[in-house]
């Protein structure tokens, strides 16, 4: 079992050395990810400049780049092999719901399902997370479940952790993704320079964390697992959207 791990929050962060040690009990992992903090980049590629593979002295590789550039360039020049699996994470903080949109930990998982991989991203709902390990171990479970009953077609899970010790967590739900209300506003500042400047405001709060939501499982101490797919047609309203056209 080959595994490709990355993450949005860089090479050196907790969270991504939790998952590699965690999953290098299942099989041979090769770490790819960005050389800084990159939350929230989704799904970017970058084309304006190439980019650097190096290695870091725990035999880590970091790109000048973002998470989707990595696995990117690992699955599609770097690597021997086809990996079986790409994980991403152990993201700090959570993404559930309309987070999935910007997230980078779900956009890296999202580039192996698009190159053919099974993948997952792994994020830990919580705001000042100091221990990964628990999220690592239910990463390690899952990918010990993909040796052991491997799924026939790709396969994206957006699966996300309560910040409980392992033994406490109530078991996992499968889940659907749930909504947040819209975003609190940009916050105001001014540089020592005397320049206006913005900082993006917070994610809101839930608004639909209703039975089967993602949200739902986590504050109920469930680990929760969403499959995800990536074709954004509105199925629904291609007949009303067909009649309007026709106006
Ligand atoms: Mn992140």
């Amino acid at each position: 079992m080959r595994i490709l791990v990355s993450n949005d929050d860089g090479y050196f962060a907790p969270g991504i050395a939790a998952l590699a040690e965690a999953l290098s009990a299942v099989g041979d992992v090769t770490v790819v990810a960005p050389e800084r903090d990159r939350s929230g980049a989704s799904n970017s590629l970058t084309l304006d400049r190439p980019l650097s593979l190096r290695r870091s002295a725990n035999g880590f590789y970091f790109v000048n780049g973002t998470p989707t550039d990595c696995v990117h360039l690992a699955v599609t020049g770097m690597l021997d092999h086809l990996p079986d699996m790409v994980v991403s994470g152990v993201n700090h903080g959570a993404n559930m719901g309309d987070d999935t949109i910007y997230s980078g930990t779900v956009a890296a998982a999202t580039e192996g399902y698009l190159l053919g991989v099974p993948s997952i991203a792994v994020s830990l709902v919580s705001k000042a997370a100091t221990d990964f390990s628990a999220a690592a171990r239910v990463a390690r479970d899952l990918a010990e479940r993909f040796t052991r009953a491997p799924f026939q077609q790709p396969v994206l899970l957006n699966v996300n952790v309560p910040d409980l010790p392992y033994d406490d967590l109530k078991g996992t739900r499968i889940t659907r993704l749930g909504k947040r209300h819209k975003a609190e506003p940009v916050i105001r500042s001014v540089t020592p320079r005397n320049d206006t400047v913005y900082w993006i405001g917070a994610a809101g709060q839930a608004a639909d964390a209703g039975d089967g939501t993602d949200f739902n499982a986590v504050s109920d101490g469930f680990v929760s697992v969403t499959p995800l797919q990536i074709d954004l047609t509105h199925n629904g309203l291609i007949p009303a959207v067909g009649e309007w056209i026709r106006k």
